[in-house]
């Protein structure tokens, strides 16, 4: 991909910090309120974009996958970006979640739901080509590579100071940063932050039987392990340590380590036989104590980062963009200013719902599985038995996990 050319300084809008996959999904899905009302959109990008050839990315778009809900799948037959996605996409056919030397396992399957998929794995690295491909096609204008260095609050909206040497003061900013970039902190938003004080180590393997889009989820005393299909023969890996105890598994040789993941995770999906670079992330339940304040509104990691074991911060996030588009356009129609606190209120009003229970959800997961109890581990165990018998309440947690029920 080329290097989007460098917007002059006109002035704009709406401005997006941050094209990474929150940033990129709002600027494609602004697209028709852009022909619609002729507002003028600006994506910052820190990062310079890669060629075509490369698969190598900014943070969003680095070597991990993402399990991305049918929802979310729908979210992106809207953008009109879903074929171009499905290229690089297997399907999750399956759910099998379980844990080691114990009995209880629960299964969900497509079928059982009448859905086609539960959900989809797709390279980090492929969604970012393909979002960028469609801004491109987009009369939006570009700053890549340029950082927002200030950002200051003033009448009718911000000023933003780049590092590119531009200054843009759009009606409404839309921060999807990361939320590592000290923006937020500039403007005094502070951030509850919860560490887990685990880390997750991500990779792919090669497996020696066919996956047939099953993904595994299965809970050990090390902390969970996420087996999710890739296309082809392989799979990505979420193994999650005790942060520290991963440095240990990322020194091993290859050969070391496919024996350690066999042996924690047993033989249900056959002999690992190949493992890629291996990386690793600290993991934080991090969420912002504001996410829209008059001009602003602030989307995706910025505003909740949360521990990957249910694959839930994306598919949140997404609906988050989707919900900010439809705001703006109820506000347009309602006469509002652009953004005004009327349309970001409605828009925070159509948010706290879900971002509550999916964080609620993640959070509980992870302290209901990370504990090490004798007592616990039985309860979780039966509690698996269980829920593989309730019906309904393994279907909500599959429509749940599939983004259909917030
Ligand atoms: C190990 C792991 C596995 C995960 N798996 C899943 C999953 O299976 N499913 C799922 O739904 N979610 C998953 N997630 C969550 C998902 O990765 C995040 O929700 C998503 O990456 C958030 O994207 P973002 O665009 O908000 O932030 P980022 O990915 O951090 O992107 C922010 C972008 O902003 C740019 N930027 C930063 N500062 C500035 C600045 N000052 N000026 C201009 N640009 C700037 C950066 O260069 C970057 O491109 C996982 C997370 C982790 C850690």
């Amino acid at each position: 991909m080329n290097n989007p050319v460098k917007a002059s300084s006109a002035s704009v809008d709406i401005a997006i910090i941050g094209g990474g996959l929150v940033g990129a999904s709002l600027g494609c899905a602004l697209a028709p309120l852009v022909d619609r009302h002729g507002w003028r959109v600006a994506v910052i990008e820190a990062t310079a974009l890669p060629k075509a050839s490369e698969m190598s990315w900014q943070p969003s778009f680095d070597a991990r996958a993402s399990a991305i809900a049918e929802g979310s799948a729908q979210r992106f037959r809207q953008l009109g970006v879903w074929p171009a996605m499905a290229e690089q996409a297997a399907t999750i056919a399956r759910i099998h979640i379980s844990e080691r030397g114990r009995m209880g396992t629960t299964r969900l399957s497509a079928d059982e739901l009448g859905v086609k998929a539960l959900g989809h794995v797709i390279p980090n690295a492929w969604m970012g080509q393909v979002l960028h491909r469609r801004l491109a096609e987009l009369p939006l204008e570009w700053h890549c590579p340029a950082r927002v260095e200030t950002i200051t609050p003033e009448a009718g909206g911000h000023r933003l100071r780049l590092s590119d040497g531009s200054e843009l003061t759009p009606a409404l900013t839309v921060l999807a940063d990361g939320g590592r970039s000290g923006l937020k902190e500039q403007l005094g938003i502070s951030s509850e932050k919860v560490p887990y004080d685990q880390t997750a180590l991500i990779t792919n393997v090669a497996v020696s039987k066919p996956h047939q889009g099953i993904a595994y989820e299965r809970f050990t005393q090390d902390g969970p392990i996420a087996l999710l299909p890739l296309p082809g023969q392989a799979m990505e890996l979420v193994w999650t340590h005790q942060h520290g105890s991963e440095k240990s598994r990322m020194a091993l040789s290859d050969g070391a380590f496919l024996q350690q993941l066999q042996q924690a995770f047993g033989d249900r999906a056959g002999r690992f036989t190949r493992v890629g670079s291996r990386h690793a992330y600290p993991l934080s339940l991090v969420t912002a104590q504001e996410t829209v304040r008059p001009g602003l509104a602030v989307l995706g990691n910025a505003a909740h980062a949360l521990h990957p074991v249910a694959g839930q911060g994306f598919n949140l996030a997404l609906r988050g963009v989707m919900d900010l588009v439809e705001a703006l356009e109820t506000g347009k129609q309602h006469g509002h200013r652009l953004g005004s606190m009327e349309t970001l209120l409605d828009f925070e009003q159509r948010r706290a719902r879900d971002r509550h229970n999916v964080i609620r959800f993640s959070d509980g997961l992870v302290r209901l599985f990370g504990v090490n109890h004798p007592l616990l581990s039985h309860a979780r165990a039966a509690g698996l038995v269980g829920l593989n018998l309730l019906g309904p309440l393994r279907k909500s947690l599959a429509r749940r996990a599939m983004g259909l029920e917030r």
